[in-house]
């Protein structure tokens, strides 16, 4: 029992140590001291019944679990058309984020930092593109018009089945996007593909920024390539003439599911 008038309590006590018999343990001192403990009166616990941890979301009690926290506490905006072309199954993390932030506009390219500093416009060189020294380091010309980044998409394009798709990131968005229900194998390379030629092109981008380091075209496309194999090599997909067909051009003959239609 605990005693009114020495309370004793730490933090180490637990409910059943404070709520006995059906009543809360409180010394009458805490209950003028913390009005808040008052309003526990009308709170009656059921005896024997394990501990549950609840989340109180609105007017609702749920079960909680972190998902459901990160729910009611994030603020959910309005679901956008280009969702799927960023994020789905199987795509690779990294390369998803940063898809994400060029589709927002949000790399922090000089032509971004130039505008919040105006002391840096005198050098010209601070503005270039240091993947071809002819043009400004901004978005659009990143991806892919950019001619080192033009001769690289040139070279991954058709394994992903966009041949026809010049290198305009609009080009290739709204060729993206009209595709964006279909779960055909193509087109999830395609995402793939096109996912990692960002994540490349930025990555020399930042090599000859920050490290001095360049990768000629080529090598970068071959890196690119291998990566996208390396995760369709990882992956189960359904068994018909056409995939098996496309994966071979990847030089990938295993991971076709029998079970599949
Ligand atoms: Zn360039």
């Amino acid at each position: 029992m605990v005693d009114a008038h020495q309370p004793g309590f730490s933090l180490n006590n637990s409910v059943q140590e404070v709520y006995v018999n059906g009543t809360w343990g409180w010394p009458v001192a805490w209950r003028d001291m913390f009005p808040v403990l008052i309003q526990l009166d009308s709170i009656h616990l059921m005896p024997n019944t394990p501990d549950r941890l609840m989340w109180k979301d609105g007017n609702d009690l749920v079960e909680h679990s972190s998902s459901q926290v990160w729910h009611s506490i994030r603020r959910r905006a309005e679901e956008v058309d280009w969702v799927i072309l960023v994020w789905f199954p199987q795509c690779i993390p990294k390369h998803a984020f940063l898809m994400w932030l060029v589709i927002r506009r949000k790399l922090l390219t000089q032509d971004k930092i130039l505008q919040w500093d105006f002391t840096r416009r005198k050098n010209m060189n601070m503005m270039c593109c240091l993947l071809c020294y002819a043009n400004v380091d901004a978005h659009d010309h990143l991806f892919f018009d950019c001619n080192y980044a033009t001769q690289v998409w040139i070279k991954i394009r058709d394994k992903g089945g966009i041949s026809s798709v010049g290198p305009a990131w609009n080009a290739i968005i709204d060729w993206l996007g009209a595709r964006a229900n279909s779960k055909s194998a193509i087109n999830f390379i395609s995402r793939l593909i096109v996912a990692a030629a960002v994540y490349f092109v930025w990555q020399e981008r930042n090599a000859r920024l920050f490290r001095n380091q360049t990768t000629p075209p080529d090598a970068l496309a071959n890196l690119i390539l291998q990566t996208v194999r390396y995760k369709l090599i990882g992956v189960k997909f359904k068994e018909c003439n056409r995939v098996r067909r496309l994966l071979e051009a990847w030089e990938i003959y295993n991971n076709l599911d029998d079970k599949g239609g």
